[in-house]
């Protein structure tokens, strides 16, 4: 049977997602009737999130509050507190490991929070999963998947003819392709650690290989049996995912499991880039959501995050912005100076387009267009009930979306966190222009700061001073 949704006087309608492993657009239909359990690959925790982290919380957030209307969802996201990179944060930075780790999973979680992405339901750890990954280790040993060698433990890839299928490689190229030099533990090149030894400075535990610490890949695979079971509904990620963090991940869970499948699902999203080039700490260009909800209300961030499919890639820019707050200026003007009662409230329904559009493999530029339609009729609209109702599917639409959480006359005002209205913009360079008149350039530099700590670069030109969030 099709998942389907049969609240009060809806139509049946279908969920479908386009799979990784499949390759194309599926029905979903979840393992159990009724539930649904979803893992998404969190944060590894040794710096603030940039724009482009941001992107996998946000989507399936969204997809998590579509889910959250027609099923229990146990949704999982988990936290990288073990991480060589960690390591080497700590290192540099003379801090300790844990006073990383815990600055950085708040500062993660009150990031996100501005974005509107709620909490899910489950925060894993992987540190304090590490009984369980050692368990899922010896598994694999024991079964002939995984082989220990100089205090590492590796998983044997030639044992797994699976091996390839989600990021869709082909074994043998791969052993043609793979390089010369191989660190002599292993058996073979694309053989990938589940355990590696700890030198005393660096966090260990006990284990029947020695004191060492996990791989990457076999954290998530322990977390989501625990939390979730062998067999989860839908695993998410970003696209860089796939390989080979997922591909690993999949092939230890289906050889712990005796050929269970992992996930029936597999939803990647692409990447999001500025000026055409990925973002990414490596590369060094990258923006932080700490900072920019300095200066941008978070729920133009999330908008502009949701501006494009989710697979598709997703270009990061000012205009990008102005556009999401412009979109935004919009939604909050149809609904500004319209009371709604909460029993409007209760009984307001979302509307089917907008709905369909989500189903379909999470459409959110679509789900926008449809949100836009309501917002055009309630504009249209003149009688009052009729406006009520209409304001009522927009607050409605705007709690699925994750949107429309602001006062409209707050919004207006620009006393959403943050941020300073165009209003405001305009009458502090007025206020430039006339102590600039006054020749008090003192004060004029002072405006021209606290301008441009808000976020807000402006230039004098011939016809006057034009300005620009940044
Ligand atoms: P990391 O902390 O690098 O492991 O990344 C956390 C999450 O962000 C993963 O799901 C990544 O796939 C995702 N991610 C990293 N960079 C980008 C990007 N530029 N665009 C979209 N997703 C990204
Ligand atoms: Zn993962």
């Amino acid at each position: 049977m099709i998942a389907s949704l049969q609240g009060p006087g809806r139509q049946t309608m279908s969920i479908q997602f386009h799979d990784t492993l499949q390759g194309r657009k599926v029905p979903f239909e979840p393992l159990i009737e009724g539930e649904v359990t979803m893992y998404l690959c969190g944060p590894t925790v040794y710096n603030y999130a940039h724009i482009g982290n941001a992107r996998p919380a946000v989507v399936f957030d969204l997809l998590a509050r579509l889910l959250r209307r027609s099923y229990r969802l146990t949704f999982a996201r988990n936290i990288t507190d073990v991480d060589d990179k960690i390591n080497a944060a700590s290192i540099e930075s003379g801090k300790p490991i844990d006073e990383i780790t815990a600055r950085y999973i708040k500062a993660y979680n009150d990031d996100m929070g501005a974005l509107g992405v709620s909490p899910p339901d489950i925060e894993p750890r992987a540190t304090e999963h590490i009984g369980e990954m050692i368990t899922m280790i010896e598994k694999l040993v024991l079964k002939g998947f995984a082989y220990e060698a100089e205090g590492h433990v590796l998983f044997d890839v030639s044992s797994n003819t699976d091996y390839g299928s989600l990021s869709k490689r082909d074994l043998r190229e791969m052993i043609a392709g793979a390089r010369v030099e191989v660190a002599p533990y292993k058996k073979a090149a694309h053989d990938f650690v589940l355990w590696k030894p700890s030198t005393p400075e660096l966090p260990g535990w006990d284990s029947p290989w020695g004191r060492g610490r996990p791989g990457w890949h076999i954290e998530c695979s322990a977390m989501a049996e625990k939390h979730l079971g062998e067999t989860i509904d839908i695993h998410a990620g970003g696209r860089d995912l796939v390989f080979p963090h997922h591909e690993n991940e999949m092939a230890q869970s289906c050889c712990a499991h005796d050929g269970a499948p992992f996930a029936r699902y597999w939803l990647h999203n692409g990447f999001l880039s500025m000026d055409q080039t990925k973002m990414s700490k490596s590369l060094g260009n990258v923006l932080l959501v700490h900072d920019l909800i300095k200066t941008i209300p978070g729920e133009v961030i999330r908008l502009a995050l949701l501006g494009a499919h989710y697979k598709q890639p997703l270009d990061w820019s000012a205009e990008t912005i102005e556009a999401a707050r412009r979109m935004l200026d919009r939604l909050y003007g149809a609904v500004q100076g319209i009371e709604v009662s909460a029993a409007a409230r209760a009984a307001a329904e979302v509307p089917q387009d907008l709905i369909a559009a989500l189903e379909d493999d999470l459409n959110s530029p679509k789900a926008m267009a449809a949100f836009f339609s309501l917002a055009k009729e309630l504009n249209k609209a003149t009688d009052d009930d009729v406006r009520e109702t209409l304001a009522a599917q927009m607050y409605a639409s705007g709690e699925l979306m994750g949107l429309l959480g602001n006062d409209p006359d707050e919004w207006f005002a620009g006393h959403v966190e943050g941020d300073l209205s165009s209003d405001e913009i305009e009458v502090l360079i007025e206020k430039r222009n006339v102590a600039k008149a006054e020749r008090d350039f003192e004060a004029a530099d002072a405006i021209r700061n606290q301008l441009s700590d808000a976020g807000v670069s402006i230039q004098d030109g011939r016809d006057g001073t034009s300005w620009r969030r940044s």
